[in-house]
């Protein structure tokens, strides 16, 4: 199983964690347009980004990370949901270029007023949407800066991608039991487990297992591993969906539309699927019927 969240706790200490790795899950989303190598680069850490919020989240659900910027590149997002489907695209169409050697970072460099959103969006109840500041370098940085805000768990976040692989690690210091526990493990252990996790390479987190990273990094705590849990390409599109779209636009711009498109197609950028409406399809969603 190359596509995995593995989980991890350690024994007798407040901290958990997550390592993800993705390749033939990043190759699908990555083949599905044609993207600069830095664009890549930026779309799989925020694939394992996403698949390491989901994993702290404890609902039926999805969420997203959304960049979005003022200059000719306008946004990028990626999305996990609680059964392991993650998908993520970029808009970018009108430049700017991107060199061979650059990496994540230098498109994050070239924003123009970037925000960036943390979306949650549970399959009942209120949806949730966190605005970060896109002002450090790595997007690992500005997630720890929100965590660091908002969520009072301190949180240590790697990230690392390639074009055909990626992987990031989470680790999280929990509510401690008592002040002895306290002092010793904000003295000494949290800062050790965060200078440790910060010597991961960017090619030990691409091509190496997870169990392979934690002993590297962890082996004089004692590592628990329950079972991974796999990760998969997973788009929400359908048929339906596209139906409401109709339904939202109105008969009207429907009717318009069925004028110079019949049938009317519609496109999921995500996957590539095409969803078509004849104008008889298209016109029963209103109860109407061709004249
Ligand atoms: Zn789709």
């Amino acid at each position: 199983m190359s596509d995995l969240r593995q989980r991890f706790y350690m024994e007798n200490c407040p901290v958990r964690g997550e390592v993800v790795h993705l390749e033939e899950t990043l190759q699908t989303i990555l083949a599905q347009r044609d993207y600069a190598p830095a664009v890549q680069i930026l779309l799989g850490e925020m694939l394992s980004a996403t698949a390491l919020l989901a994993s702290t989240l404890k609902i039926q659900g999805r969420i997203s990370l959304q960049i979005q910027a003022e200059g000719t590149f306008k946004w990028a997002m990626a999305e996990c949901n609680h059964s392991g489907e993650v998908r993520a695209l970029a808009d970018y169409e009108a430049g700017p270029r991107f060199n061979e050697a650059d990496s994540s970072q230098t498109v994050l460099a070239t924003l123009v007023n970037p925000v960036l959103f943390i979306s949650i969006e549970p399959d009942s109840g209120e949806r949730y949407q966190g605005i970060v500041a896109l002002d450090k370098a790595t997007l690992a940085e500005c997630l720890m800066q929100y965590y660091d805000l908002s969520a009072q768990i301190p949180t240590h976040i790697v990230l690392a991608s390639t074009a055909q692989r990626a992987g990031g690690l989470l680790i999280q210091l929990l509510p401690r039991n008592n002040e002895e526990e306290q002092e010793w493990v904000d003295e000494d252990l949290w800062p050790r487990l965060t200078l440790l996790t910060e010597t991961l390479k960017t090619e030990e987190l691409t091509e190496l297992d997870a169990q392979e990273i934690l002993y590297r990094l962890y082996n004089e705590e004692d590592v628990r591993l329950p079972d991974a849990e796999p990760l998969h390409f997973g788009c929400t599109c359908s048929r339906e969906r596209c139906a409401n779209a109709l339904q939202q636009i109105g008969v009207q711009a429907v009717r318009e539309t069925l004028e110079h498109q019949n049938p009317i197609t519609m496109d999921c950028q995500f996957c590539n699927t095409r969803y078509s409406f004849t104008a008889e399809e298209a016109l029963s969603l209103f109860g109407e019927h061709l004249s």
